[in-house]
């Protein structure tokens, strides 16, 4: 178990990344890995050494404290309804009341859940976490009286769920001592599994269509961040792998949307938006970053769909990369890399092109085409963008910095396999060899205009 700030742990690539230490998450992340390698963040701290959290006597007073950082966060219902969800491995088991009570056969029929394998799970979790209390007077009475009122049978002690009274289980002990779905991490392979606490998940990584999620893409990881606001990534080993969302009623859906999974009403555009690929460029400077758009079906491959997508060339990377043979097979693509921002220049000019986006974003004319609480790449939403706010401005770009590592993309304008004067001279003949040219996009040390077809058909002509 580590915290999200020890700089010491660096995430490995996991089968598994289980998003969310709580009431599935800690038994989930347990099973998974006795055969796999597994990561499971959790957004809040240990129960453990915490007496608000772990003394049932203290249950009133955890519950009360509901600040930015405690194990109790507050939210109150559109219809003024005061709720609370857990922030603390273990989830809603490190600060709930504790009552426990299997569900019917019935239910786990609905559910479509194996009723023996069910019911061997119930009793895994229950020989760690559970056990029927003593009562004491009152409770006693409260079960008489029951009785009395008519609520039979008289089902005695039990974890099933039956009409009529009975004493359940309870996940404090006999001296109120609270045994959180954490507790189940004492059945986890601890060589395969890597906890951290204090890591907020912010985003799901997908691979697939680009910046729109279309069906078939596939996650490959998430995007978490620490206390001190710093981000990282996390990877998949493999296409087996998974990322499993356990954050809770609130947390998981709020995850897919702010990872673009979702109703589209509350993903894309408030006004209705025309097909259409690149048409308008602005370009920032000579070799800074040309930036265009693209929207509509013709982007996102959804009919109708409100939704466009702002990119950014970094021109003339000053970075190069590289290609080789990995077979003598013609139809094999040789290997190639680019060693994207291998040159930290590239990465300012990134940083400058997305501070640019973003006054795009906010510009009025663009406010028919965002919400409100549209989130920026700098932090904070189109309503309240943190880089309209001094408190942000020393890490701002340290923030874009990291989503340019983590957006970047292709837009497909590689070149330079076959530079002048390095493989071919100025009329492109290859060096040394008579009788031997080459002319397209590989002679190119720069990308030419804000895209290279133009030049590369003039070079034809
Ligand atoms: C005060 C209270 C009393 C209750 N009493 C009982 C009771 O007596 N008996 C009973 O059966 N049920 C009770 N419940 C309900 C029960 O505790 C919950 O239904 C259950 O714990 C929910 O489990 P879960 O796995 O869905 O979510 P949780 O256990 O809430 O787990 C979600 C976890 O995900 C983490 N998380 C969320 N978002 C992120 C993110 N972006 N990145 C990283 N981590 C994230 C959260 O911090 C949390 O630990 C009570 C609940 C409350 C709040």
């Amino acid at each position: 178990m580590h915290e999200a700030t020890d700089s010491k742990f660096h995430p490995q690539l996991y089968d598994y990344i289980v998003v969310g230490g709580g009431t599935a998450g800690c038994p989930l992340a347990a099973t998974l890995s006795q055969k796999f390698r597994v990561l499971l963040l959790e957004r809040g701290g240990s129960p453990y050494g915490n007496p608000n959290v772990t003394l049932r006597d203290n249950f009133i007073v955890n519950y009360l404290n509901q600040g930015s950082d405690t194990p109790v966060q507050g939210f109150v219902s559109t219809e003024g309804v005061p709720n609370a969800r857990a922030r603390v491995l273990g989830g809603g088991t490190s600060i709930n009341i504790g009552f426990y009570n299997r569900a019917s056969p019935q239910v786990i029929s609905d559910l479509g859940l194996d009723g023996s394998l069910a019911n061997a799970s119930f009793r895994w979790v229950e020989q760690v976490v559970t056990s029927v209390p003593r009562l004491g007077p009152y409770q006693a009475a409260f079960r008489r009286s029951l009785i009395k009122a008519g609520v039979t049978p008289d089902n005695g002690a039990s974890y099933d769920f039956q009409v009529g009274t009975q004493t359940g289980g309870t996940i404090f002990d006999d001296q109120g001592t609270r045994r959180p779905a954490s507790n189940l991490l004492v059945y986890a392979n601890p060589r395969n599994l890597d906890i951290l606490l204090h890591a907020q998940v912010e985003l799901i990584l997908f691979s697939g269509s680009g910046d729109f999620l279309l069906a078939g893409d596939r996650s490959y990881g998430v995007k978490y961040s620490d206390p001190l606001g710093r981000t990282r990534t996390t990877l998949l080993k493999n296409l087996q792998g998974e990322v499993i969302l356990c954050a809770g009623t609130l947390g998981s859906p709020q995850l897919l949307l702010l990872s673009g999974v979702g109703p589209a009403n509350q993903l894309f555009s408030p006004s209705p938006v025309e097909s259409a690929l690149a048409q308008v460029v602005g370009i920032t400077a000579p070799f800074g970053n040309f930036i265009e758009a693209a929207c509509g079906v013709a982007v996102t491959g959804v009919p109708g769909a409100r939704a466009g997508n702002i990119i950014e060339k970094v021109a003339g990377p000053l970075s190069s990369g590289t290609l080789v043979l990995q077979s003598k097979n013609v139809r094999d693509n040789p290997l190639v890399t680019f060693n994207y921002f291998q040159d930290p220049r590239d990465l300012q000019t990134c940083i400058a092109g997305v501070n640019t986006i973003e006054e795009v974003i906010l510009a009025n004319s663009f406010r028919p085409f965002v919400y409100d609480n549209q989130t920026l790449p700098s932090g904070g939403t189109v309503g309240a963008p943190n880089r309209r706010n001094p408190a942000f401005a020393a890490t701002i770009n340290t923030t874009i910095a990291n989503y340019c590592r983590e957006r970047l993309t292709t837009i497909w304008h590689y070149h330079g396999g076959c530079l002048v004067n390095q493989v071919v001279d100025s009329d492109y003949r290859v060096l040394g060899i008579k009788g031997l040219r080459v002319v397209d996009g590989s002679t190119f040390k720069y990308s030419p205009g804000t895209i290279p077809q133009a030049t590369i058909l003039m070079l034809g002509r």
